[in-house]
């Protein structure tokens, strides 16, 4: 069902508390933690504790957690002071984009240049 845990994501079991994970903030619907192989100074997932795929369907079953999530990775922007120059909030869809775990996750990237368009 929508929204569930699943046993074989990744980031339910980071929700669970099963993996480890650097957290930097967190409400009751969304958790935020530190990427595993950071691709800039700061670079932070922001993710619902529910489970949705991408953030395609998140945003469809549930807008307001996609709203919260959004808001979680402005947030992470301001306690990391990256939002003067700028950062730049991702949701790989797909693996053709580089999505690799099916549990919708913003990157929340700053603290160097970042190009456009990204590779
Ligand atoms: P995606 O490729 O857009 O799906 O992003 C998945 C991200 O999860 C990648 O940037 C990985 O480095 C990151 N990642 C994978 N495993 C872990 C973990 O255990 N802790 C934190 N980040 C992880």
């Amino acid at each position: 069902m929508a929204g569930e845990p699943r046993a074989d994501c990744l980031f339910c079991k980071i929700v669970a508390g099963e993996v480890p994970a650097t957290i930097v903030k967190e409400s009751e619907a969304a958790l935020a933690f530190r990427d595993i192989n950071p691709q800039a100074p700061t670079h932070v997932l922001v993710i619902p504790r529910a489970h949705y795929p991408d953030a395609a369907s998140l945003a469809t079953a549930a807008p307001e957690l996609a709203a919260e999530v959004l808001r979680l990775a402005g947030d992470i922007a301001a306690d990391e002071k990256i939002v003067d120059p700028g950062y730049r909030v991702v949701f790989n869809t797909g693996p053709g984009a580089g999505q690799t775990v099916f549990h919708a996750h913003a990157h929340v990237l700053g603290g160097r240049g970042l190009e456009w368009p990204p590779g």
